[in-house]
């Protein structure tokens, strides 16, 4: 008995080979201790394989599982595959080998790699969508490809070019457009259409203010003019993102938006994904394993974007995992940003770079009294459209209690005093301001802060002042407008063409805790200064001109701030590169891992438990992960992090 004469099976299983006999399973117990395949006899009615989510006996219980494919791997006794939980193939080799990837290189358990491969599955759309799939058939419609059919090469499966796309046959990247920005706007522009075309490989692109938007729609057009499909990925869509737009109105139809929506749109989507409807995906985080046949592109927008980083189990981030399934599907991989990362320059590439400076001028200069520069206080007088950047929130800080004299602190923590919206409260636990001498409410507060930039801001301006506040939406400045806002308001808007941004407390932004904090200040400063446009002006207030992370905004470009960055984060012992983890576990743990071979290793106790912080040369971690599990096993540790934030 084969596939090809099924009865009852669906459409969705066409293609995928039945498997009969031992074969490895994936329960799905996330856990490290666990974190190996399990074998059960399939038997061949049940019409499953390579990715068939199963139901087995495991330790005395039913619990799912996914088929990982056949193994002679045979216990002394093989219990039986209980039965097929869906008709859907979740993946095929090829994506389990890069979830395999993911497992080893996060030291993630595998069912919660594959746990994360599609969304929490609605079975009823399963059935819906596999009688219109049987009517489509039935009527002779184009065959649709297979879930696990799905990596079948050439287009046959797909529905015509749209009319945009069409008669376009050996242009580069689409002959809608009149012209080309990577052909004519960019070092290596040409060599990545190339690769766009009949190549693959990881490309760095650092944008031009507001070019991301059409640097994707040109990566994308070339990748479908290959008759390949393309995924788009943004670090976070409300509001929706320029990019995002930009996709959306170049393909239209083609499109399918990966996020949103209920449970029920969300498997549906996943499911009409799978099933080869759209060219293009544009999505967040889930989107990188969107499971499009024919892989062409995986853009990765605002690469310096920390939400790119998953922030549970399996921890993966975005550019490393698409880097990885691009090398492994033969496709392109392209690292987009205005100020590319530390860790995206560290990944093997081809740097595209927009030919001559179209980055705006950027001035350093003394912030003044109050933080108020002459210049930028000119600057903002004549600006019909501006930007301030201000990262601290409120009003000011508490200095001084006015009844005892003591110096201002939170009577409930201790903490910081902050005036925000017209009140005083505690910054660490938010209690209502009281002083931790005597218990009054009256402060002396050092001004300093978004709402006192809105004030002030009001008195300079010819234009409107508006605030953006943590809870408001964020929005780009209108026509006649001056926004203040902190990093809350900083999101991809397109292209601007601000006359003016300005940035605020630059200098305690460098000063903030953590090793990543100057590199994430610098991303936060560089998409900002893009709103300006290349004919626009960046004022930045500080005390430190010479700083690396200032001349980079100034320079438009983050390799010398990544020399000296690099040499910083090597020097407190996480080179930029080498993967850390957040391991914890019973006091044995230190002595275990400082066994292992490691680069750096920092313990500190959390309750009862021992926590490692340990950075790993990158050829290390196989033997390491090993090891964690084993040490999973035995009750040792009982939690990893992967690339946690420093
Ligand atoms: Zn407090
Ligand atoms: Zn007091």
């Amino acid at each position: 008995m084969s596939s090809a004469a099924p009865s009852t099976s669906p459409t969705l299983e066409r293609g995928a080979a039945v498997l009969s006999g031992p074969v490895a399973v994936c329960v799905d117990r996330p856990v490290l201790s666990l974190d190996r395949p399990f074998t059960y006899e399939l038997a061949e009615e049940l019409e499953a394989g390579v990715g068939s989510l199963v139901q087995v006996r495991f330790h005395g219980k039913l619990v799912r599982g996914w088929v990982l494919g056949a193994t002679d791997d045979l216990p002394a006794r093989m219990l039986k595959v209980h039965k097929r939980v869906s008709p859907v193939r979740f993946f095929d080799e090829r994506m389990l080998e890069l979830c395999r990837w993911i497992g080893e290189r996060y030291v993630a358990p595998l069912a919660s790699v594959i746990g994360r491969l599609y969304p929490p599955r609605v079975a009823s759309e399963e059935v819906s969508r596999v009688s219109a799939d049987a009517v489509a058939a039935g009527g002779g419609a184009p065959r649709r490809s297979a879930l696990t059919g799905l990596l079948e090469t050439g287009p046959s499966g797909f529905a015509p070019l749209p009319t945009a796309l069409r008669d376009d046959a050996g242009a580069s990247g689409g002959s809608t457009r009149s012209r080309s920005l990577l052909s004519d706007g960019y070092v290596n522009g040409p060599r990545l259409l190339g690769a766009l075309r009949d190549g693959s490989g990881s490309f760095v692109v650092r944008s031009a203010p507001g070019e991301e938007g059409s640097l994707a729609v040109e990566c994308v057009a070339a990748a479908l003019a290959r008759g390949r499909t393309a995924i788009v990925l943004v670090p976070e869509v409300d509001p929706m993102p320029g990019t995002v737009r930009a996709v959306l109105e170049a393909f239209g139809e083609d499109v399918i938006r990966f996020f949103g929506g209920d449970k029920r749109a969300r498997y549906r989507t996943w499911l009409d994904i799978a099933g080869g409807r759209y060219r293009v995906v544009v999505g967040t985080r889930p989107g990188v394993f969107a499971p499009v046949p024919n892989l062409g592109l995986l853009f990765v927008g605002r690469e310096h974007h920390a939400l790119h980083r998953e922030e549970r189990s399996p921890y993966f981030h975005v550019r490393d995992v698409a880097v990885a399934r691009a090398a492994r599907e033969g496709a392109v991989a392209v690292l987009a940003s205005v100020m590319p990362s530390l860790e995206g320059l560290a990944t093997p590439h081809v740097d595209v770079e927009a030919i001559g400076r179209r980055w705006p001028r950027v001035e350093a200069v003394k912030p003044g009294p109050e933080g108020r520069a002459p210049r930028l206080l000119a600057t903002l007088r004549e600006a019909r459209r501006a930007f301030l950047y201000e990262p601290i929130r409120g009003y000011g800080v508490a200095r001084v209690c006015r009844a005892c004299g003591e110096a201002a602190a939170c009577a409930s923590c201790g903490g910081m005093l902050r005036a925000e919206e017209g009140a005083i409260r505690c910054t660490v636990c938010e209690a209502r301001g009281r002083c931790a001498a005597c218990g009054a409410e009256d402060f002396g507060v050092a001004r300093g802060g978004a709402e006192r930039v809105e004030q002030w801001a009001r008195g300079v301006a010819t234009v409107p002042v508006t605030r953006l506040g943590p809870s408001d939406r964020p929005r780009p400045p209108g026509d006649e407008e001056i926004v203040v806002g902190g990093i809350d308001a900083v999101k991809d808007f397109g292209a601007l063409r601000l006359d003016l941004v300005g940035i605020l407390n630059a200098d305690a932004s460098l000063r903030r805790a953590g090793i990543a904090a100057r590199e994430r200040t610098l991303s936060a400063w560089a998409e900002v200064s893009a709103w300006a446009g290349p004919s626009g002006r960046v004022v930045l207030q500080t005390n430190r001109p010479n700083d690396p992370a200032v001349q980079a905004l100034v320079a438009g470009k983050p390799d010398r701030f990544a020399r000296t960055e690099k040499q910083r984060l090597a020097d407190a012992g996480f080179p930029v590169g080498a993967p850390v983890f957040r391991v914890v576990g019973t006091a044995s743990l230190e002595d275990e891992i400082a066994a292992l071979p490691h680069r750096t290793l920092l313990v500190s106790a959390l309750e009862e438990q021992t926590v490692c912080l340990v950075a790993l040369d990158p050829g290390d971690v196989a033997v390491f992960g090993a090891a964690i599990r084993r040490l999973a096993e035995r009750g040792v540790v009982t939690r990893v992090e992967a690339e946690p934030h420093l």
